[in-house]
């Protein structure tokens, strides 16, 4: 593969294509919004920063090209990396614009955060070279990408898709059933819930839960995962435990008043100013500087660690 599209430069699309392009891949990347363009080519130096400070070095050839138009930037593309809004009309809308624009030989993936594959791929007209490429946020920096097939990709399209990433020197995670919110997000989610549950019936206080998480479960999942980590608690334990615990987790299916409150009172968080916690401007901006530095800081470490 040498030439990439990435159609949507939100929150994903910007690292994304810098991350294509540091291993030599021209991307040509595109938004229906022309500020959403600007605001790419301002965070590009930035996402070049943090790539350098993680000593990815650039591969020859490698750029990202802004285009105005999705025929243009599609035009010639091996690969196109749909990150537009989770949401299935308009991810459909740009399958059915994709029509007559791309080759026999084009692959179309979504960064689709969890709706099914199998549901994305009713909107296109060429299913088996479509399949998911679930990129974690901040793109450039979690190495970690999920492949998910639909029930009509071909093994290929998912095969091709998982040697890139390993030319890239990142870590494909094949995905074997196509479930809503793959496997990260559910992970993700569920922890969620318990932790909102926790905080809305007064157990513990939301700066607490995070110091509790962050250098607890949090600090050791990065260097033992949960499955390696039932062998070194030891199984018995786990089945202790979980023979009284499991029963009292929750396990609600709607969505707990302590969000659905601050959404309707639009207290969505960062972008707000003020979601579970209160932000200045500068916090904000100060918030996502501190978390890619020490994201690049861990990874080095993680990376780096004695295998002994
Ligand atoms: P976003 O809302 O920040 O950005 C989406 C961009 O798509 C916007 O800039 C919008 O102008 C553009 N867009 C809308 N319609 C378009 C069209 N027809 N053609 C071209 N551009 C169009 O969204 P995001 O957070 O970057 O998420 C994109 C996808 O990635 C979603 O499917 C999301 O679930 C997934 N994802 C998000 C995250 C995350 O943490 N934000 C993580 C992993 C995956």
């Amino acid at each position: 593969m040498k030439r990439v599209a990435v159609i949507g430069l939100g929150t994903m699309g910007p690292g994304i294509a810098q991350r294509l392009a540091r291993g030599g891949l021209v991307v040509t990347a595109f938004d229906t919004q022309d500020d959403q363009i600007e605001k790419a080519k301002a965070m590009l130096p930035l996402i070049a920063g943090a790539l350098d400070r993680l000593g990815i070095t650039p591969q020859p050839g490698g750029e990202v090209r802004f285009t105005a138009s999705l025929a243009d930037a599609v035009k010639d593309a091996d690969l196109v990396i749909e990150n537009v809004p989770e949401k299935i009309e308009i991810k459909a809308e740009v399958y059915r614009a994709l029509d007559g624009l791309i080759g026999p030989n084009t692959l179309v993936v979504s960064d689709t955060s969890g709706i099914p594959i199998s549901t994305l791929q009713e909107h296109i007209s060429h299913p088996e070279r479509f399949c998911g490429m679930h990129w974690s946020n901040p793109p450039h920096i979690i190495p970690m990408i999920e492949v998910i097939s639909g029930a009509k990709t071909a093994p290929e399209t998912a095969e091709a898709i998982v040697a890139l990433i390993e030319e890239l020197g990142l870590l494909p995670v094949v995905i074997n059933k196509d479930v809503p919110g793959f496997v990260e997000n559910r992970i993700l989610y569920a922890l969620l819930r318990e932790a909102i549950d926790l905080v809305e019936e007064g157990v513990i206080a939301p700066e607490a839960l995070d110091t509790c998480v962050s250098w607890g479960i949090g600090y050791k999942l990065s260097v033992i995962g949960p499955m390696a980590l039932l062998d070194v608690a030891g199984l018995d334990i786990y089945h202790s435990v979980a023979s009284f615990l499991n029963r009292e987790l929750s396990a609600r299916a709607d969505i707990a008043p302590f969000i659905t409150k601050r959404v309707d009172e639009k207290r969505l968080g960062l972008k707000t100013g003020g979601g579970v916690y209160a932000y200045t401007p500068e916090r904000a901006k100060e918030l996502i500087a501190e978390r890619a530095r020490k994201l690049v800081a861990v990874r080095r470490a993680l990376e780096e660690r004695d295998p002994s």
